[in-house]
């Protein structure tokens, strides 16, 4: 938990020497409460201070890093219970596992797929994470093989997955340079793998069945200065998962429980798509760190990157698109002007049914600070002078001779202000739902 101004203060020399820039001790503290300054702007603190001060601004839930260079994948990180209160920091990785008893060719197929996967989503590239090899086949040499075929195919963040420490030894001493996930340790093999993970430079991840094993075996971990760990709490039951994943977070950020605030590790396997899928999707929804799923279905990997993308994205930030004319086909003077808002969602729905209409289009997107179009509206942020203002400012009135204007049909009530703001142009009602524009294209505007 954060330290507040005055608790700062103490640990200050309180000389009142200004040479930080703030008048007093106090109001330096103040202000790296508020994290709006630096503690290196006080030249006389003490290391001591600096240890106690740097400790308690790490964020309740320890960021874990896995992979190299550019194609780390981060998990934790997280000061919030729920995203309204800040955001989330790190969005939970998603990855394929897979045993190495599955035939060359098939891991060879399955692993080049996914690495090649990847979807756009209102203006986002979405994609997997990571990959987990499971040593199913009992044999060492088997997973070594395995795992260099698919370090080979795969760049981004490798999980290695045994209970037998030898073989997870070797895994991590092949996938040396890569910083891997070695899962998982249980209280008989912490202490040689937590000394391996640091000697090879690899996460590890810790297993227990119930909450109490799992602090224990975290707490001595950490003591013991070591803290690239995910926690693996292995649920029997969808229930059980949802409600040990919020005990976990609520503990490490409510109780300030340290030991307990690293990312969570889980995987998925319950012998039905559907329900993989769930317990994915609730990974996803409560604080999971990284998911693994077993086996790679698009379908459900594209529901859960949307869900993903859903819930991390920071509430206080809509994702955008830049205000401007967008183009969509290849419009001339004579095609119909559209408008709409700039928050990405509408901007791309609106657009997609634009060019499901079949015609070309100029589509008005003014600066709504990515907010949808009634909530843009009400927070004045869309008004009639606004949109005039910015089609006059846009340099559409050059580019097209059509001085016909459709707005969205929840905003019908500025027409009147609308067309005030716009003399010479005429303002048309719109659908309210950007599923009714193909109809609209056909029955009202009458273009082919
Ligand atoms: S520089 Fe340090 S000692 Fe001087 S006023 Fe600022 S915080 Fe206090």
């Amino acid at each position: 938990m954060a330290l507040a101004g005055l608790q700062i203060q103490k640990l200050l020399p309180k000389t009142n020497c200004k040479e930080c820039g703030s008048n007093t001790c106090l109001a330096f503290a103040m202000k790296l409460a508020a994290k709006k300054t630096e503690l290196s702007e006080c030249p006389y603190v003490s290391e001591e201070a600096k240890a106690i001060l740097a400790a308690e601004s790490e964020p309740p839930i320890r960021t874990v890093t896995l992979g190299s260079g550019e194609s780390v994948f981060q998990a934790g990180g997280e000061t919030v219970m729920f995203r309204h209160e800040k955001t989330f920091v790190n969005a939970t990785g998603i990855g394929l596992a897979i045993p190495d008893t599955l035939a060359d060719a098939d891991i060879d197929r399955q692993v080049k797929e996914f690495a090649e996967y990847r979807i756009e989503r209102v203006g986002e590239i979405l994609r997997p994470d990571a990959v987990s090899v499971a040593m199913c086949s009992g044999s060492e040499r088997r997973l070594l093989a395995v795992l260099e075929r698919v370090a080979g195919l795969w760049p981004r963040a490798i999980a290695v997955r045994t209970d037998d420490d030898s073989a997870l030894a070797a895994a991590a001493v092949k996938l040396r340079g890569r910083k891997p996930l070695l899962a998982s340790a249980v209280p008989a093999t912490a202490e040689r793998l937590v000394k391996l993970a640091r000697e090879t430079g690899s996460a590890l991840a810790i297993a227990a069945d119930n909450i109490d094993d799992l602090a224990d075996m975290a707490t001595r971990i950490r003591d013991s200065g070591f803290k690239d760990l995910f926690l693996e709490l292995r649920a029997g039951s969808l229930c059980e998962r949802l409600q040990n994943n919020i005990i976990l977070r609520r503990i490490a950020l409510k109780a300030g429980n340290k030991a307990l605030g690293f990312p969570m590790l889980s995987y998925v396997s319950t012998g039905d798509a559907m329900d993989d899928a769930m317990e994915a999707g609730i990974e996803i929804a409560k604080y999971g760190g990284l998911v693994f799923l077993p086996g790679f279905d698009p379908a459900m990997f594209v529901s859960l990157l949307t869900l993903r993308q859903n819930i991390f994205t920071d509430p206080q930030k809509p994702i955008q698109v830049e205000p401007k004319v967008y183009a969509i086909g290849e419009p001339n003077e004579n095609s119909p002007v559209f408008v709409t808002t700039n928050f990405s969602l509408t901007y791309f729905i609106v657009s997609g049914e634009i060019e499901n209409s079949g015609i070309s289009a100029w589509l008005v997107v003014p600066e709504c600070e990515g907010m949808s179009v009634l909530t843009a509206w009400a927070a004045g942020k869309f008004g009639g002078a606004k949109i005039g203002a910015f089609v006059r400012e846009s340099g559409i009135e050059q580019q097209t001779r059509n001085r016909q204007i459709i707005i969205p049909g929840y905003i019908a009530q500025i027409s009147g202000e609308l067309e005030e703001a716009l003399p010479g142009w005429k303002v048309l009602v719109g659908p309210q739902e950007a599923g009714d524009i193909e109809s609209f294209v056909k029955n009202v505007l009458k273009v082919a």
